[in-house]
């Protein structure tokens, strides 16, 4: 059995660029795709960024117990789909990419399942770096930009909850420290 990584952080932190940089270098890991109701943005791939839904569809895998969390942010609906994660877990380790509100409630519904998810925070080295980096996405309007960033400060603020922070400001730096977390907790075997 594998075991479970949870990488949290600000939008426009770097969460998604260092997560393909460790599955292209560590194809023992396997991202757990979630499911949004909000469309892509320009070079989102459908199955691979997200599974983008539609609310109804949504709506009833959430009551039929389809996913392990599920939240609304922005104005959509955001869920990890449980029979991917614990399917996966049998031979992989899987990383997935979720806030910190996803996070808590991942590692409460998998204590039944005696499975001990590690958390990852991944931090700006700054305010303003979080703010040019969200904007020099431009895959955001001015106001969307405006929510991620009054959102990056409350989720900062639970990174005590984590097992590790990392600040990613030299992209390869972050890399490298999360790759030296995952092979640690991979050889305790914490499940
Ligand atoms: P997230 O998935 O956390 O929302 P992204 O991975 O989309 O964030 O990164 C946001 C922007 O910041 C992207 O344009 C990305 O290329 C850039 N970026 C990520 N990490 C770094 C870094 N260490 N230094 C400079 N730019 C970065
Ligand atoms: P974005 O629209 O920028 O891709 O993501 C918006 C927010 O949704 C981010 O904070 C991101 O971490 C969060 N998110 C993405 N997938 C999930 C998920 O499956 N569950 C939860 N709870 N949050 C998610």
């Amino acid at each position: 059995m594998g075991t479970l990584f949870v990488i949290s952080g600000p939008a426009g932190v770097g969460k998604g660029t260092l997560v393909n940089l460790l599955i292209e270098d560590d194809k023992s890991l396997a991202l757990s795709v979630s499911c949004t109701t909000r469309s892509p943005r320009v070079g989102e791939v459908n199955g691979k960024s997200y599974f983008f839904i539609s609310k109804e569809e949504f709506l009833q895998r959430k009551e039929e117990g389809d996913f392990l969390e599920w939240d609304e942010h922005f104005g959509n609906y955001y869920g990890t789909p449980k029979s991917f994660v614990l399917e996966q877990l049998k031979t992989h380790s899987v990383i997935l990419e979720i806030d910190v509100k996803g996070a808590a409630e991942v590692r409460e519904a998998l204590k039944g399942k005696g499975v001990k998810p590690v958390l990852i925070m991944i931090a700006p080295p700054s305010e303003e770096i979080l703010e040019k980096r969200l904007s020099g996405r431009a895959s955001e309007s001015e106001e969307e930009i405006l929510n991620r960033l009054k959102r990056a400060e409350y989720e900062l603020s639970k990174k005590d909850e984590y097992d590790y922070t990392v600040v990613n400001d030299d992209l390869n730096e972050a890399k490298e420290t999360l790759k030296k977390i995952i092979e640690t907790e991979k050889s305790k075997r914490r499940f």
